[in-house]
């Protein structure tokens, strides 16, 4: 299982991320990307690291 962790001041509303996760579980509040599915589901991929530019996500194996 994998905690997703969005640092909200970081993130610059570009929606990569949100675009391009295979798991369907990150949205926008506010024009601010956040785990709007259900986290359990993330499979650890990276896709979003990798794609944000701002390094605002980061991914824990628990
Ligand atoms: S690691 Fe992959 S599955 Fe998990 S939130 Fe990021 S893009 Fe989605
Ligand atoms: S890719 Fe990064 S900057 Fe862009 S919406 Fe996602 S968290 Fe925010």
């Amino acid at each position: 299982m994998y905690i997703v962790t969005i640092d909200e001041e970081e993130c610059s509303g570009c929606n990569a991320c949100t675009d391009g996760c295979p798991a369907k579980i990150l949205g926008f509040v506010d024009e601010k990307a956040v785990v709007t599915g259900d986290e359990s589901e993330c499979m650890g991929c990276e896709s979003c690291v990798i794609v944000c530019p701002t390094g605002a996500i980061s991914i824990m194996e628990i």
